[in-house]
């Protein structure tokens, strides 16, 4: 499902200018991560995709349709929403009626809720806490309950703020095969992170915001290598990208793009005449 954004500026209540006439373009399936620094507009930007919040001027338009014309309980088939802080969502008391609430309120009864329910719980491995308080989970269980509530929804487009926020490396896997799941299966992924590494590992598409305005877009292999663009933004790219750049040579920005590009250049650790080599000195 595409989305575009033409020229929306954003202002709070309290005044506050969140969005300077953002215009942006995003394909059908395309995986985009949103970058910046606190404050830039990141969250504002993609709380627009799905009428959250609706631009104070300029337009959201969702596969072809101007959302201004549709109704918040139709953009919420198309796109899903997982909040920045989990506790925002949260409000069923068992971790299954809480996965359920979203593709319950599409309209799913009966084998398929269950069927949407089981897949959600199953990618984030929750199932076998789907009878538990989602309050009795750490803060980072709750985080992921909220994502396999959204996922469930099966929307077009998914939306997560900050996923990665308070996950351990299981928790990020996790993360991690859930969306490129939904990659392989057509959806538009969409995330607001600070987490360089993760943008690196699985994002085609880099989108850096500065100051309610949209200041690089491109792959990681172009905006990773703009330094002026990233310091301005008070970001700092993933380290292996540093060592890509002292090395020259072809671009790598995830440390298995590192062991692909450096191979050829390493001794063959498994050879006998290396083994042997090695033995002898
Ligand atoms: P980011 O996601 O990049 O951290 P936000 O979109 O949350 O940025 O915030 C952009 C600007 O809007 C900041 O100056 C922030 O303080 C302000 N802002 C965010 N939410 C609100 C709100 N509910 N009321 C007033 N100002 C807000």
């Amino acid at each position: 499902m595409p989305i575009e954004v033409r020229q929306v500026s954003y202002a709070y209540a309290s005044g506050v200018r969140a969005l300077a006439d953002v215009s942006l373009r995003i394909g059908d399936g395309e995986r985009v991560a949103f970058v910046g620094q606190n404050g830039s507009g990141k969250t504002t930007l993609v709380k627009q995709f799905n009428g959250l919040l609706r631009p104070t001027s300029g337009s959201v338009w969702l596969g072809g349709a101007d959302i201004a014309t549709q109704r918040i309980s139709d953009l919420a088939r198309q796109v899903g929403f997982a909040f920045q802080n989990p506790d925002d969502q949260i409000f069923r008391n068992s971790v299954e009626s809480e996965v359920a609430f979203g593709p319950f309120n599409l309209g799913l009864r009966g084998a398929s809720l269950q069927a949407a329910v089981d897949e959600a719980l199953g990618a984030l491995e929750l199932a076998r806490w789907r009878d538990e308080h989602p309050y009795t989970l750490s803060y980072a269980a709750r985080k992921l309950v909220c994502i396999a509530g959204v996922a469930a929804m099966q929307t077009p487009v998914l939306v997560l703020d900050e996923p990665t926020t308070g996950q351990d490396r299981l928790g990020v896997e996790r993360i991690e095969h859930l969306l490129a799941a939904r990659s392989e299966r057509g959806t538009t992924v969409l995330v607001v992170t600070h987490d360089m590494a993760f943008v690196a590992r699985n994002f085609d598409r880099v989108i850096v915001m500065s100051a309610a305005q949209i200041h690089a877009d491109g792959a990681p292999s172009e905006v990773f290598w703009r330094d002026e663009v990233l310091s301005g933004a008070g970001l700092e790219p993933p380290p292996v990208v540093r060592l890509s750049q002292r090395l020259g040579g072809p671009r790598f920005w995830t440390v298995s793009g590192a062991a692909s590009a450096l191979q050829p250049r390493l001794p063959d650790r498994t050879s006998k005449s290396t083994l042997s080599e090695e033995a002898g000195t």
